[in-house]
């Protein structure tokens, strides 16, 4: 990629991680093995590197206390390799991923409505007002 690591650090949108993933492949010619196929199939390659982090450690709390800072920068760039190859494979796919995400959000609230969640997360959490999704302050189990 061009630039330093410093350009975009704060504010990065979908749009400068497509210019810059654009400009990565372009410098090495690597456009030609950018095939929608050849992406997803990185992409998926990345989601198991991430997922291998998690294997076998059980259920792991919110902000992994315990955890190294090395381990964590790890986690950091396999969600990253995830987002840059998701960000890539939308663009050469012609998806503008953030209205699509976006669009997709809106979807989902029609789909999942407020009150019957809530409703039905109290009665399956034996009347817990648990919300999934909610910032948890580690009280809950
Ligand atoms: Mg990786």
């Amino acid at each position: 990629m061009t630039g330093g690591v410093s350009e975009g650090e704060e504010g990065v949108t979908l749009d400068l991680l497509k210019m810059k993933m654009a400009d990565f492949a372009k410098e090495r010619d690597w456009d030609r093995f950018h095939s929608p196929r050849n992406l997803l199939l990185a992409l998926v390659g990345e989601v198991g590197e991430l997922s291998e982090i998690f294997q076998w450690r059980g259920e792991v709390p919110r902000g992994l206390p315990g955890w190294k800072e090395e381990e964590k920068q790890h986690l950091g760039e396999e969600l990253s390799d995830v987002l840059l190859y998701l960000v890539r494979l939308s663009d050469i796919c012609g998806i503008d991923l953030g209205k699509a995400a976006l669009r997709k959000v809106g979807l989902n609230a029609l789909k999942y409505p407020v009150g019957v969640c809530k409703a039905y997360s109290s009665s399956k959490y034996g009347g817990k007002d648990h919300i999934v999704g909610s910032q948890s302050n580690g009280s809950e189990s």
